[in-house]
This record gives structure tokens, sequence and C-alpha cells, in this order.
């Protein structure tokens, strides 16, 4: 039996129990909201992680994507961005390597976290068919089914598989024109593949095959966004709407058939249209949870994009995005090392807590408890309360003040420290 069809019978399973507990919600709760297709829960029967509920009602999460390119493929290095991501406190991890043996890699990747995983099938597919016969669009259908089993196997808890492509999306996006074309790399390949070989995508026309494969290995299916603006200038165009219009209607049909189910959203959208998209996704897919990726709201700004993403995330997060994914400073430059991993995590968490704020409210305790340990300069508790306590401590001890209880940003004309002699709040 698969999490819906338990939460669907009224069993709370020990997943949705500890969901309730992490999320200060009740069983019930999470169990009717997994029932509904309004929460998911990552599951595989591969292998034990810890557990992370995604959708209505709870805490936005934040995903880490990592994994080797073409041109940098060093295995060591992306279970390192592995340990990073889990250290600054990823919720879940993106497997997305490109280069290299990415089997050997992902297995690898797997072993050193206790995230729950997510990966691409199609990438795998598409690019042993390059490597094998010459070019992606080579592909053979069957293949893209096989890895998708395979990877299952491996232990990965949830799939980005870009089942919204089809004839009538590419005529839309052949009509409509683009400033920047297509920035997925799965969106770019199946479209050049379907354009090739004249057929329709295998993964939209024998999608009752691949939810066959989803509930065998009980993976969550994340429907994948091909057709997410690569520049402000293109967002919410004609393409993107018809891929989640398809999106939403098969994912109704893979949680009628129990399988989880998550929706992604785009990629770059100017501040004004944000609200707009976390509407229209939340109605068309009758609120599955939302996974938006970032969004960059500006395209200017290459070496602070983890910045870009935070501000997209948060005000997405405020309207009810419920996971993101995180976007590092090296984004549009490189592939990101270690650190960059690191950066990217951390500007994403603060993003999801500020819309928390805005959508969960009880999530404010925190700040209650930081405006109250600033007014006290209880410098240990204000550590405590922080999102990153190492960083603030650093900060704090690199350039300490004489007087230890104020700070060296105002020093001797420390304000709180003058109004508190007076009175207290
Ligand atoms: S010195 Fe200035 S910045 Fe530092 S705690 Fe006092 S008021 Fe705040």
């Amino acid at each position: 039996m698969s999490l819906i069809t338990e939460a669907r019978s009224g069993i709370v399973t020990e997943e949705m129990r500890i969901v309730a507990r992490q999320e200060d919600v009740s069983d019930e709760f999470v169990r009717r909201g997994v029932a509904e297709g309004r929460i998911v829960i990552p599951v595989s029967p591969y292998r034990d992680v810890k557990i992370c509920g995604i959708g209505e009602g709870l805490r936005t999460k934040v995903n880490a994507s990592i994994g080797t390119s073409s041109d940098i493929n060093d295995v060591e290095m992306e279970i390192e961005k592995a340990r990073q991501a889990e250290r600054a406190g990823a919720d879940t991890l993106m497997e997305l390597s490109t280069g290299g043996d990415f089997t050997e890699i992902r297995r690898r990747v797997i072993e050193a976290t206790t995230l729950s995983v997510g990966s691409v099938p199609l990438y795998q597919a598409f690019i042993e068919a390059a490597r094998k016969d010459g070019a992606v669009v080579h592909m053979k259908e069957d293949d893209l089914f096989r890895v998708t089993a395979e990877q299952a196997q491996l232990g990965t808890n949830f799939m980005a598989i870009h089942t919204g492509i089809n004839f009538e999306t590419v005529k839309r996006l052949r009509n409509q024109g683009r400033h920047c074309g297509l920035v997925s790399r799965g969106g770019a390949f199946m479209t050049a593949w379907m354009l090739h070989n004249e057929k329709e995508n295998p993964l939209y026309s024998e999608f009752d095959y691949l939810l066959e494969i989803m509930k065998e290995h009980e993976v969550t299916l994340s429907m994948g966004n091909g057709m997410r603006a690569g520049a402000v200038h293109d967002a919410t165009d004609r393409a993107a709407i018809q891929e989640l219009l398809i999106n939403a209607e098969l994912a109704d049909k893979a949680h009628a058939e129990g399988v989880q189910t998550i929706v992604e959203g785009p990629g770059h959208i100017p501040i004004d249209e944000i609200e707009t998209n976390v509407v229209l996704m939340k109605r068309v897919t009758n609120r599955k949870p939302f996974y938006m990726l970032g969004p960059l709201v500006t395209d200017i700004a290459p070496g602070y994009d983890d910045r870009v993403a935070a501000i997209g995330a948060a005000i997405s997060s405020s309207y009810g995005a419920d996971f993101i994914c995180y976007v590092t400073p090296a984004e549009h430059l490189a592939l990101p090392t270690a650190e960059e991993v690191y950066e990217g995590v951390i500007s994403s968490r603060i993003a999801a807590h500020a819309g928390d704020m805005i959508k969960l409210k009880k999530t404010r305790e925190s700040d209650l408890e930081m405006g109250h340990a600033r007014r006290d300069l209880d410098w240990e508790r204000q550590f405590r309360v922080a999102l990153n306590p190492a960083r603030a401590k650093q900060i704090r001890a690199e350039r300490m003040p004489e007087d230890t209880d104020a700070c060296t940003m105002c020093g001797d004309y420390c304000a709180i420290k003058i109004v508190n002699r007076h009175f207290s709040f």
C-alpha cells in the first residue's frame, strides 16, 4: 500500500506521525493532507531517510541541487557538497550529475546523505544516447523508463519528470517566441527529441506506464517544469501556462492512482507576477505541493543569484509555495563549489523562514525571541535563536568591543544600552 492509500483508509503511518511532530500539527492534519494530495512525504522502499513533509500547512522546505557536469566531474567534491547542503540545513537534495559515471556518482552521494534525494532520470537516458549514438535525439523511448526504474532502485525518493511538454506546448513556445529560449536541460533535450523524431513526448503519451513505475518503487513524482522562463521578460508566457495545465491534469491522475505528486513552477519571475503564478498553480492543481525554482526576480546580478532567488522565494513562499529550490552565487556562471552550495542553502532557508512568517504565523516566535534577546543584550540567547549561530558568533568574535555588552557597530553609543539605563520595556 502507498502512503496515499493508507491515508485514504484512515491509517496514520509512522511517517505521518513524524511529520506531525516536526511541524507541530496533528496526525490527522497530515493524514488528510496526504490523502487529498496537498502534502507529500517522499519515501523509498530501498533506503531510510530523514522524513520530510512538503505541502500545505507545513514549513516551506528547501532543496539543494548538486551534481557533476561534463566539464567538472569530481565525485569527492559532490559528496562534500551533499555534506555541506545537509550541514547548512537543506531539507532535500537533488543529485543531477551529467558528467562522468553518473550512476556510480549518484550511488555514492545517496550513501553519503540522510536526506531525501531527488533526480531527473531523463538526463541519464539522453546523455547515454549522446555518448553511444552521437546525439541526444537518438534516445530510445524504452531507455527513458529503464533508467527511471534503475534510479528508483538506488533509493531515489522523488523524481522530476518532464510530463507536460507535448506538441501543443512546443507549438505555443514557437508561436509566442522568447527572449531567452529554453533553460531547462530536460525541456531542451525533450523538445529537441520530439522535433527531430516527430514523436510525442513518451513521458506524456505513456504516462500510465510511468505511473506504474512510480507506484512499484514508491517514488514521489515531481512534475518537471521544462518550459520555465530563463529571463524575467519571458515569465508567465503561453508555453509555461500550457505546461502547467497539462501537469495539473496529470497530477490529478497520478494522485488518483496513489502516486504522491509535486508540481514544479518557474524559474525567473518579476516580483509583481509571483502572486499570480502561485495562486494560479495552486488553483489549477487542486492545491498540490508547489515546488518553486527560485524564482529569480531580476537577471542582472550574476554572482549574487542566491540573494536574487531568495527575494523571489520569500515572496512565493508567503503566497503559498511549499518547496523552494535553492540557487547558489555561481548560478549562470559555473558549477558551484561546496562553499557556494552552503551559502545557497542558507540564503534559501532565510527566504523560507521569511515566507513562513506570513504563511504560518506561528513561525514568528523565534523572531520575537530574538527581539527580546537583542533588547536584553543577551548574546548567547541571540546565537541560540540565530539561523546560523556559527556565522553570527564568528563575526562578533572577530570584532569584539571593549564593552562586551554592546557591539562594535555603535560601541559606546549603543542605543539599546543607553535606553535600558533609563527604563525597561
Ligand atoms: S552597539 Fe548598536 S548594533 Fe550593537 S547592540 Fe548596541 S544598538 Fe545594537
